[in-house]
């Protein structure tokens, strides 16, 4: 696409997916800013010869029934693929979850070998274990520090490369590159999960990734209150996707891509507070006795900081910290305490939220070492003086429950 003006990722957020088509009457009609909410299930064709047209395409544009979408999915989907520069198109999903599912299903078939990253959402393991299985498609686990060296996992059938970078809980950076280009050596395909940098602060297809994944529910949405998946392509890898999501009659109410559409305008301003307050509450947490650790790639004691300065172009506002001993009743009279921290799953919404986390579950190919246990944080947008006031009576409260 031509986009010449067009060339910074917050003017692409502004003005992506608003086609006057799409939001106008036509030309000499007037329009308006945002495409509306097309609500739709039968589509009303002209006469019969344009019924039958309708057969002949199948792209985003066209209306034809209301499961291929109308001018709101569209529109959502459009944007989202322009905020990934070389981009063929995106695929939108009722959960990051189905998104994953839809972008695994699209590349993978009976007897080939997936290699997973071991700092995978858990969620994206349970499908791996509790789908991919049984279907014939075999999952091994590889540590997230593998670089050029993931050559040395690869097997013959090994068909894709499944990324999350930084990882899930345990956020390390993954060499996606280096990554990239093993894959292509192999001939297998790589998918990234995306949803902590968002499209803002990584772009993956540019970089070689051939899906990349978001969960719009997180920063995209960003007010938590509307749940959706999107998988971005390259021209390579956009036909299946599109077929495998149509196969399985993937659909998302125009409602929620208006909701995402909003969110989406924002993106910029919310995430540049977020990494601000993150950073300097991470900072803070960091020069804490209490804090063994905190794992935020953007601050320099993290293992992996120097991948995430070349690659990345901002960071958001989740990451964890690892205690400094103490047991788990001690880390909940932490986490109990806190006034300004809800406690719940999910992130990336305007509120902030504390959640106890055990990575030792959920790790199979590389060990867990911790000093003692470990919280995730999603700082909000709340004033990052008041959240580290929180924290501090948070960190009294730990001190004063540890029995050693
Ligand atoms: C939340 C999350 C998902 C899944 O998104 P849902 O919309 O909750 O299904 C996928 N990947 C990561 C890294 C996530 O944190």
């Amino acid at each position: 696409m031509a986009d010449t003006p067009k060339t910074r990722q917050e003017t692409r957020l502004t003005h992506a997916g608003r086609r006057a088509d799409w939001t106008g009457l036509g030309p000499g009609k007037g329009g308006i800013v945002n495409p509306p909410v097309w609500r739709a299930s039968t589509i009303l064709y002209d006469d019969v010869a344009h019924l039958e047209r309708g057969w002949t395409t199948n792209r985003d544009g066209d209306l034809f029934y209301g499961r291929r979408g109308t001018p709101t999915q569209w529109a959502l989907a459009e944007a989202i693929t322009e905020m990934e520069p070389g981009a063929a198109g995106t695929m939108l999903y009722p959960s990051g979850v189905a998104a994953i599912a839809g972008a695994l299903l699209s590349v993978l078939k009976p007897g080939d070998h997936l290699l997973m990253v071991d700092s995978a959402y858990d969620p994206t393991r349970n499908f791996c274990e509790g789908f991919l299985k049984d279907w014939g498609v075999e999952t091994s686990y590889y540590d997230p520090t593998l670089g050029a060296d993931i050559a040395s996992v690869m097997r013959p059938n090994t068909r894709a490369i499944f990324l999350e970078s930084p990882g899930s809980l345990t956020f390390e950076v993954q060499d996606v590159p280096a990554i990239v280009a093993a894959a292509k050596a192999h001939g297998a395909k790589t998918i990234l999960d995306n949803t902590w940098a968002s499209p803002l602060y990584f772009t993956g297809i540019d970089k070689g990734v051939d899906l990349v994944m978001t969960a719009g529910t997180k920063y995209l949405g960003g007010h938590s209150d509307v749940m959706m998946g999107a998988v971005t392509a390259n021209a390579k890898s956009w036909p299946a996707l599109r077929h495998m999501a149509q196969l399985h009659g993937q659909f998302v109410s125009a409602d929620d891509c208006y909701l995402m559409l909003r969110g989406l305008r924002t993106l910029s301003l919310r995430m540049a507070q977020h990494q601000a307050s993150a950073l300097q509450i991470a900072n803070w947490l960091e020069s804490q006795p209490d804090v063994a650790r905190v794992l935020h790639p953007a601050l320099p004691s993290h293992p992996g900081h120097a991948l995430w300065q070349r690659d990345f172009t901002g960071a958001s506002s989740l990451f964890s910290i690892i205690l400094n001993g103490g047991d788990k009743a001690a880390r909940a009279a932490m986490v109990d305490s806190l006034k300004l921290f809800g406690i719940g799953y999910s992130w990336g919404g305007y509120e902030s939220l504390a959640l106890p986390i055990d990575p030792e579950k959920y790790r199979s190919a590389t060990q867990w070492q911790a000093e003692g246990p470990a919280i995730r944080l999603s700082i909000g947008l709340e004033h990052p003086d008041d959240l580290t006031a929180d924290l501090a009576q948070g960190l009294a409260a730990f001190r004063a429950a540890r029995d050693d």
